[in-house]
């Protein structure tokens, strides 16, 4: 099953999913990380992205669409797989929903902390686009263009709430025991289903 991964930069997000992932046997896909890959490595679409990346700004859809749906066809379903970082457009949403296996996406988990903890979270990381202004320029960026899909994907009846705000191991907690229930219930959906 897909577990969507929603939420500000700086939310932590990614390291919670990478702590749950390790600790359950589950897969984490961060298109940030992926693409911070192709930078590193240099390659045509990594020096396309960099720039966006840089200034803070999305990179655009049909290179995320085409990245996260070559991804998409090698992972197995029968296990968690959490989707950090996408989709980040309403765009993005509807090309997911297209590319998933039917009835894969089960959950969004939604992170949710004030502006003024994420700035200095994010600030305190070192990053290379972790500076004052592109973290500003982010903030903005995600409140436009990613925050629409809370409201989209909670009238899909998918949204859950954590709260992060809190110390890492009260999230993670919550993480997995969120994630283990919606796993749960999509299983038994197939059992109905199959039986
Ligand atoms: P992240 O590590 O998720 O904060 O992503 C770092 C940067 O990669 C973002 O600021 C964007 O420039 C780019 N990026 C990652 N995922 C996406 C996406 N789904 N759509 C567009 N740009 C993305």
């Amino acid at each position: 099953m897909i577990a969507i991964l929603l939420g500000p930069p700086g939310v932590g997000k990614g390291t919670q999913a990478a702590l749950a992932a390790e600790s359950q046997g589950w897969t984490h896909l961060s298109t940030g990380n992926l693409l911070r890959e192709e930078v590193a490595a240099g390659s045509d679409l990594g020096k396309q992205a960099d720039e966006f990346m840089a200034r803070g700004d999305l990179v655009p859809d049909e290179v995320m669409v085409g990245m996260v749906e070559e991804r998409l066809k090698s992972i197995a379903m029968d296990k968690v797989l959490f989707l950090d970082g996408f989709p980040r457009t309403i765009a993005q949403a509807d090309a997911l929903a297209e590319q998933a296996p039917s009835g894969s996406i089960r959950v969004a988990l939604y992170f949710a902390a004030p502006d003024s903890v994420l700035c200095s979270r994010l600030m305190g990381r070192g990053r290379a686009d972790d500076t004052e202004e592109v973290v500003a320029h982010r903030l903005k960026v995600y409140h436009q263009t990613t925050a629409p899909l809370v409201s989209w994907y909670q009238e899909q009846g998918l949204l859950v709430e954590v709260d992060s705000d809190r110390d890492i191991d009260s999230i993670q907690t919550d993480l997995i025991q969120l994630t283990k229930k919606a796993l749960e219930e999509s299983s038994q959906l197939e059992g109905e289903l199959n039986g």
